[in-house]
């Protein structure tokens, strides 16, 4: 009956904890797994930094057009128009390339008057100059057959409000290397509208390379853009040629070779390609490193979301347990109160009635009706201790004594017992030892509280042994039993409170599993232990060990 209740009790506590707590976090965590697998499917995280990357490499193209366009308006206004004459257009481009540094070489073409004059910065190293030189002769191959339809071209944009220049670039050979020619072409101002004259201006390929789009890729990942990725490895940015990979302008932070993503300048400057990519990284690496830091993240999470079911699961089953001990409890001290309160009136009623004959039956009634209310007050002391200690409220009185003689007179009133019940009884008692703070009642109580379990957990071989003696700084009382013994797995418990081994043997004898629990109680309060050694079938040897030195249970005194 109890077996069953106990079991649908514990099945109830499994389907509550499954409903309450299990299903919900499995859940959730199945939720989550589910989500991070998504989100490595679509590789949404790739994709986004990608677009970011796209977004800054397209505001670094459009930078670059919004400063050349700088840099040209206020030079534009002072280039040289059809009314000058040779002499003046020189010396109009000779001032503008002085004045402006950034400009390789300057051209102007007039159609009508066939004039095509072309300066390029003086004073410059010859390597400068045959750059420009091939630049200007570039050039002008094309000039003369483009320059119409670049003049209309040039005044439909610029009657449409749009650029009022027009940008061209590319790469040319020149030995081993590659050289990059770019020009910006307008109309030079005061020209009429009828009329072909195209002005150039190509800005210093070293000015590029140093100055112009380092700049412009500082101005750029500095930008809000680049910084929405709250990053503490900011990206960076490099330019190179269409038709090679060779890093042509690099950002400070750049390292390697290849970017992870491109946009080939379209707009302004044709023929470089824009690159960015995160230093000592990749976005494969960064949404792999973003996934694992998730999968970790939810490890963790689930690790602890089954510790804490686990540890709820186990103190509610302890709780279970402790509530079933306690039931056991009050059905067991009931029982054991009502046998020697029986026996006791049974006993008494007799001798009232005084029909007794032989004298020494009187003698023998007495002496059970003391053995029976000793066994009471043992019973009684043994709660009301267990209450106080429970309550916090168990005092000890430690007073000098004599150990060797406490055990001697302890055992004295409970030997006639023994030996009566059929026990070989040996004591062992080492009279070399110095007095000992104790409390003498706290101290005798477990020792009965031994000797007792010795008497009611032993079969066939009936025999106790009591020893005191001295070892290592402490002394030792030892019970000794060739009793049922106890399995391995429950000499911890059954100095827990209300613990009684599960074997059927020992649920067929009285007890309260209190006993033990006060004995260790005890013990410790003296700053000693108790320990047992004990084997199923064999025997048990239960040790409590005292310190000699009184220091340490002086601060225990009440427990
Ligand atoms: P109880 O009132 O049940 O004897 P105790 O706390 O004294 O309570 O003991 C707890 C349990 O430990 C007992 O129920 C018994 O199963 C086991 N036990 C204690 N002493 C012995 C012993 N000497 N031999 C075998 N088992 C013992």
């Amino acid at each position: 009956m109890s077996k069953k209740w106990r079991l649908t009790e514990r099945t109830k506590m499994l389907l509550k904890l499954e409903l309450a707590i299990t299903i919900p976090a499995l859940a959730l965590m199945a939720f989550s797994i589910w989500n991070l697998k998504h989100i490595q499917r679509s590789q949404q995280i790739e994709a986004a930094i990608q677009r970011d990357f796209q977004d800054v490499l397209k505001i670094g193209e459009k930078k670059s057009w919004i400063r050349a366009n700088e840099i040209l308006d206020p030079v534009r206004k002072e280039f040289p128009g059809p009314d000058d004459n040779a002499g003046q257009i020189k010396a109009k481009l000779d001032h503008i390339l002085a004045t402006h540094p950034e400009f390789a070489f300057a051209v102007f073409y007039d159609k009508p008057s066939n004039t095509t004059i072309s300066r390029m910065q003086m004073s410059r190293d010859p390597d400068f100059c045959a750059s420009a030189q091939d630049g200007i002769n570039d050039t002008l191959t094309w000039l003369p057959t483009e320059a119409a339809s670049m003049a209309e071209g040039l005044r439909k944009m610029a009657d449409e409000g749009d650029k009022s220049a027009e940008s061209y670039g590319g790469w040319m050979n020149k030995g081993d290397q590659r050289i990059y020619i770019n020009t910006f072409t307008f109309i030079p101002p005061g020209v009429p509208k009828d009329r072909t004259t195209i002005g150039i201006l190509s800005f210093d390929q070293k000015y590029l390379q140093s100055t112009f789009f380092p700049e412009i890729m500082k101005e750029v990942l500095h930008s809000k853009a680049a910084m929405l990725r709250t990053d503490p490895n900011p990206p960076a940015m490099m330019i190179h040629s269409q038709h090679d990979s060779t890093p042509w302008v690099v950002s400070d932070n750049w390292e390697g070779t290849k970017g992870e993503v491109e946009r080939p300048s379209t707009e302004v400057f044709h023929g470089i390609v824009w690159s960015i990519k995160y230093p000592e990284t990749t976005i494969a690496d960064i949404s792999a490193h973003f996934l694992r830091y998730n999968y970790s993240i939810l490890g963790a999470l689930s690790l602890l979301m089954i510790g804490g079911i686990f540890l709820t699961y186990r103190n509610i089953s302890r709780e279970m347990n402790l509530a079933r001990l306690k039931s056991d409890f009050v059905a067991n001290v009931s029982h054991e109160l009502r046998t020697p309160l029986a026996l006791i009136r049974l006993y008494a009623e007799t001798l009232e009635l005084g029909r007794l004959n032989a004298k020494e039956k009187y003698q023998d009634y007495f002496r059970i009706i003391r053995e029976e209310s000793e066994r009471l007050s043992a019973l009684i002391n043994n709660i009301l201790d267990f209450s106080r200690i429970e309550a916090g409220r168990k005092e000890y009185e430690f007073k000098e004594t004599d150990l060797p003689q406490l055990v001697r007179s302890t055992l004295d009133s409970y030997r006639f017992q023994i030996e009566q019940n059929g026990f070989a009884f040996e004591e062992n008692i080492c009279d070399d030892i110095p007095p000992v703070n104790v409390d003498r009642e706290a101290i005798a109580r477990s020792l009965l509280n031994l000797v007792n379990n010795a008497l009611k957990y032993s079969k066939e071989k009936k025999y106790i042994g009591v020893s005191l003696y001295r070892a290592n700084g402490s002394v030792k009382l030892e019970v000794q039993d060739h009793g049922i013994g106890i399995p391995v797995a429950e000499q911890d418990k059954i100095f827990e409170k209300f613990y009684r081994c599960g074997d059927p043997l020992v649920h067929n004898i009285k007890g309260s599993g209190l006993g033990l629990s006060l004995v260790r109680h005890i013990v410790r309060a003296h700053g000693g232990d108790v320990q047992v050694e004990s084997e199923p079938d064999k025997g048990s040897k239960f040790t409590i060990a005292l310190p000699i030195d009184s220091a340490l249970r002086n601060s225990n005194a009440v427990a």
